[in-house]
Parts: C-alpha cells; structure tokens; sequence
C-alpha cells in the first residue's frame, strides 16, 4: 500500500499517518522529520535548509526530491509507505511519479485531511502550549508568524497538489476537524475499500508466475 497524507501544517497528518503505519505495518515517511533530523545532527543538507525551515518557507525541490527516492529505495518501503509531507508542491508530484514509474510502481491513494484555517491556527497554539507545558523544545517554525507563512506557501503551493491527484482519481478527502479516533475511522473505511488489485510488485511477480 502505498500512500500520500496531504493537509495542511497543523491538519494533524503526523499523528493519523502513525495509526496507519501501526494498522498496516507500513514506514511513515516525513520529509519535515527526515530534514529536522538533518539540522539536529548537523549535516551538510541540515545547515543548508536550516534558515528555510525556521522561516517556514519549502525547502527546493530536487533537495526533497532526492531525499525521498534515496529513501523510499530502504528495505523496510518495498512492501508500501506513507509519505508525510510529501509533495508539497506540483514539480515534487511529477518527480515522484517519475521515481515510482523507473520502480514499476504507482500511489494507491492520496488522502487529504481538510481543515479550516482558522481552527489550525487555534491548534497550532495549543500544541506550542502543550509542548512547553510538558518541558518538550518547542518547534521553531510552530510560532503564529512563521505558521502564517507556512499556511500561505500550503494555499499558494501545496493545494495545486490536490487537484492534481484529484484529476487522476486518487484523492481521498476526510474532514480533519474530527476528532481524532473519528478522521482515523474515515482513513480506515476509505483505505478498505481500495480496490484489490492494487499488489506489490512482489505479489505480482508471484501471479505471474501461476
Ligand atoms: P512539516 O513537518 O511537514 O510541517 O515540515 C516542516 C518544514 O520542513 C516545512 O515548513 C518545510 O520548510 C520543510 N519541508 C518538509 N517537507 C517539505 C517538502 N516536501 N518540500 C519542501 N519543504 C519541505
């Protein structure tokens, strides 16, 4: 199964992508993570991207791009994925189309959790206070300026993304606003009723061989 959580910052794609990664033993694969891990360890790319992230703008896309087929070529992805954050705008979804067409594969199904702008701001405060309540480093890019403009380059760049997997077909959209255990119900009924014939590479090759 392979997948991708599209929503805005703050739409609560993190915490519903590890329900699925827990429900169908699948890598949650996070670009923000994968680059936030960067700049802690202070690599090369880290000290690069650092100054983009603090200002919430995207990181270029042949960084991201790179990033995600390198890793989507991990043992642990052969059988499916979820990519958490990725792509964030039309160029990064053509790249990865190409990626998976070179590997004989293809994305399931693209879920978008949809979230009204307000609420996010309204959650993105809260999860800055509950953090600094609970002694955790709060992110950087998780104040109310920078979250203003991670917002905008979602609307102005990320939201194309969606009607491009709209036009093919793949989009899934659950009400984000939910709680919790109810938008990780829709996600489950909607990833249920996936058609069948979408099997691994693996499975095919087997089939073939019958
Ligand atoms: P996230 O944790 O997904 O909200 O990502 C945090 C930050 O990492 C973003 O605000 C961007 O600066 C950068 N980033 C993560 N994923 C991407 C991507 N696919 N394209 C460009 N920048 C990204």
């Amino acid at each position: 199964m392979r997948l991708i959580l599209l929503g805005p910052p703050g739409a609560g794609k993190g915490t519903q992508a590890t329900r699925i990664v827990t429900r169908f033993v699948i890598p949650q694969l996070s670009t923000g993570e994968m680059l936030r891990e960067a700049v802690a360890s202070r690599t090369r790319l880290g000290l690069a991207v650092k100054h983009i992230i603090d200002g919430g703008e995207l990181v270029p896309d042949d960084v991201v791009v790179a990033i995600v087929a390198d890793r989507i070529d991990h043992p642990d992805a052969a059988d499916g994925f979820i990519l958490d954050g990725f792509p964030r705008t039309v160029a990064q979804a053509e790249a990865l189309d190409k990626e998976l067409a070179s590997r004989g594969i293809a994305i399931d199904a693209v879920l978008e959790l949809k979230v009204d702008e307000n609420a996010l701001l309204d959650r993105i405060r809260c999860r800055a206070e509950a953090a600094a309540n609970r002694g955790e480093a709060v992110r950087r890019d998780d104040n109310p300026e920078v979250f203003k403009t991670r917002l905008e380059a979602y609307r102005a760049q990320t939201a194309p993304v969606a009607d491009c997997y709209r036009s093919q077909g793949l989009l899934k959209t659950v009400d984000g606003l939910q709680p919790i255990d109810a938008v990780a119900e829709q996600l489950a009924a909607v990833l249920a009723a996936l058609p069948l014939h979408r099997i691994s590479r693996e499975n095919r090759k087997l089939a073939d061989h019958e």
